[in-house]
Formats: C-alpha cells, sequence, structure tokens
C-alpha cells in the first residue's frame, strides 16, 4: 500500500471504479506523468473496495491499457537509471534490473562483479535478492523482472528458482558482445535450444534503444569487460 491510499486520492479512485469510461476520466483528472502512482493507487483501491479477483481484471484491462507503452517503459527506465549508476561508481558492467510487482517497485539492484569481486553478483541477482529480503521470502511469485540486457544462462535459472513470471530485457546478448562481454559464447556453450522449453511470452525484449544508451556508455568508457 502506498500512503496515497490513506489520503484523498483514494477516495477520488475509489469512485472511477464504479464509473463509466474509466479510461477517459483517468486523462481528465490526472495527467500522464501521474498516471504510476494512478495506477498504483488503483490496485490498492480495488484490493480495499471490491477484491482480488477483479484487481486483477481491473489491472490487466485498464491500466495497462491507460498506459500502454509508459507501464513497462517506466520501469525499464528505472533498470537503465540503476545500470547507469552501477557504471559511474565502477560497481560493473551496464546491467541493471528492477524487480516489479502489481505495479509496485520491490527492489532495484545493478551489477556488482568488480566492487564485490563477485561473478554471480549481476544485475537480475542483485534485485532478486533485494526483493527477497524485502519481502522476507525465496519465493517472487506474481513478480516481474526488468533487466537492461537479455539474462545470462546463470540469471535466467535465478529467475525461475525465484518463480518470477515474466523478464522484460533491453538490450540483446549480441548488444553485450558486441560491448565486449561473453553472454554469446555462453549460450554457444550450452546450445541454441537453451531455455526453448520457457513458456511463450516468458521473455520479451522492450526499450533495446533506451537501454543500448547505457551499453554505448559503458563502450566509451573504457572500462572492465569480463
Ligand atoms: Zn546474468
Amino acid at each position: 500500500m502506498t500512503p496515497l491510499l490513506r489520503g484523498r486520492l483514494l477516495e477520488n479512485v475509489s469512485l472511477f471504479v464504479t464509473v463509466a469510461n474509466i479510461k477517459r476520466t483517468v486523462f481528465v483528472q490526472f495527467q500522464v506523468e501521474m498516471v504510476m502512482t494512478l495506477a498504483v493507487a488503483f490496485i490498492g483501491a480495488i484490493e480495499i473496495d471490491v477484491g482480488s479477483a477483479i484487481r486483477i481484471n481491473f489491472k490487466e484491462s485498464v491500466i495497462i491499457s491507460v498506459m500502454g507503452d509508459r507501464y513497462n517503459k517506466y520501469f525499464m527506465k528505472l533498470a537503465a537509471n540503476e545500470a547507469r549508476e552501477g557504471i559511474k561508481n565502477g560497481d560493473g558492467g551496464p546491467f541493471g534490473a528492477v524487480v516489479v510487482k502489481n505495479g509496485e517497485v520491490i527492489a532495484t539492484g545493478h551489477n556488482h562483479v568488480l566492487s564485490n569481486n563477485d561473478s554471480t553478483c549481476h544485475g537480475e541477482i542483485d534485485a532478486i535478492r533485494k526483493a527477497e529480503q524485502k519481502l522476507g521470502t525465496y519465493n517472487l511469485s506474481g513478480c516481474e523482472i526488468y533487466t537492461t540486457g537479455e539474462p545470462c544462462p546463470m540469471c535466467l535459472a535465478a529467475v525461475l528458482w525465484a518463480n518470477i513470471s515474466r523478464i522484460y530485457y533491453g538490450c540483446r546478448a549480441e548488444d553485450e558482445a558486441r560491448i565486449g562481454f561473453r553472454d554469446l559464447k555462453f549460450s554457444e556453450i550450452l546450445g541454441s535450444d537453451f531455455g526453448s522449453g520457457l513458456p511463450e511470452g516468458f521473455l520479451e525484449e522492450r526499450n533495446r534503444e533506451m537501454c543500448l544508451e547505457v551499453f554505448n556508455e559503458y563502450e566509451k568508457m573504457g572500462a572492465e569487460r569480463y
């Protein structure tokens, strides 16, 4: 729950669920930049007032349709910001990740391979560890993860172990290879059908251009590749 739910916004949002043409009302009442806050508030309002079955339906049919690409772009932007912070600090490669549940950020993380001397501390792993600590469980069912780069086999497996339901990634493995990382090599070793049994839509490329900007920044820095 967000503090907003205890304030006036909750009343406003609660009203929306009872009126027709919700989509139009949202745009009249709130500017586009507020739509993320609104989305979280909606989820809270429906949880309180209507019930979980309708919440799920409502989230998918209204919030995502209202937000469209902005829903995913918002979280990918956070992942890119994480990656940027990591490379600025010299923590590791340009890899940031965000774990999201019902439109709410649970944790953000980035690659710490260099700063921690830890070859396993990829962005996804960092975000997953933090999310699990925050929620007090190893089970991240119902969560999605946004990551600036296509997950390596280790991270892909970590996502599965954590029961995360979906991965959105920005750059492709070939982009990672282009700036000097070994992702494609591992794919060759493990075989081209690695991951072929994943459910349809489990991995989805989004906002590649946005994430490529961070990759390009890292490349220009001439920082370590590993
Ligand atoms: Zn990885």
